[in-house]
C-alpha cells in the first residue's frame, strides 16, 4: 500500500501549472489524487509529456504576471 505525501514515481507534471511538483494527496479505488505544492491543483489528472509541461508553466507564468498587473490596477 503506497503512502500519501510521497513523491509520484517516474516524472508527472501539474495539469494547470506545468509544475513537476506534484505529491501523492489520497488514494482511493479509482487511484490517485495528486497535490500540486506550486498552485495547490488537486487531481487525478497529471501530464506526462515534459514539452506540454513547459508549455503550460510558461503560460501560467504569464497568467500570475497579468493577475499581478491587474490586482495593481485595482488598487
Ligand atoms: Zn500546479
Amino acid at each position: 500500500m503506497e503512502k500519501a505525501g510521497k513523491e509520484p514515481e517516474g516524472e508527472v507534471f501539474c495539469p494547470r501549472c506545468g509544475s513537476h511538483r506534484l505529491y501523492y494527496f489520497v488514494g482511493g479505488r479509482g487511484g490517485w489524487i495528486y497535490e500540486c505544492k506550486d498552485c495547490g491543483y488537486h487531481g487525478s489528472v497529471v501530464i506526462e509529456d515534459s514539452e506540454i509541461a513547459v508549455e503550460l508553466r510558461e503560460k501560467w507564468k504569464q497568467s500570475l504576471k497579468n493577475k499581478e498587473e491587474n490586482s495593481e490596477g485595482q488598487k
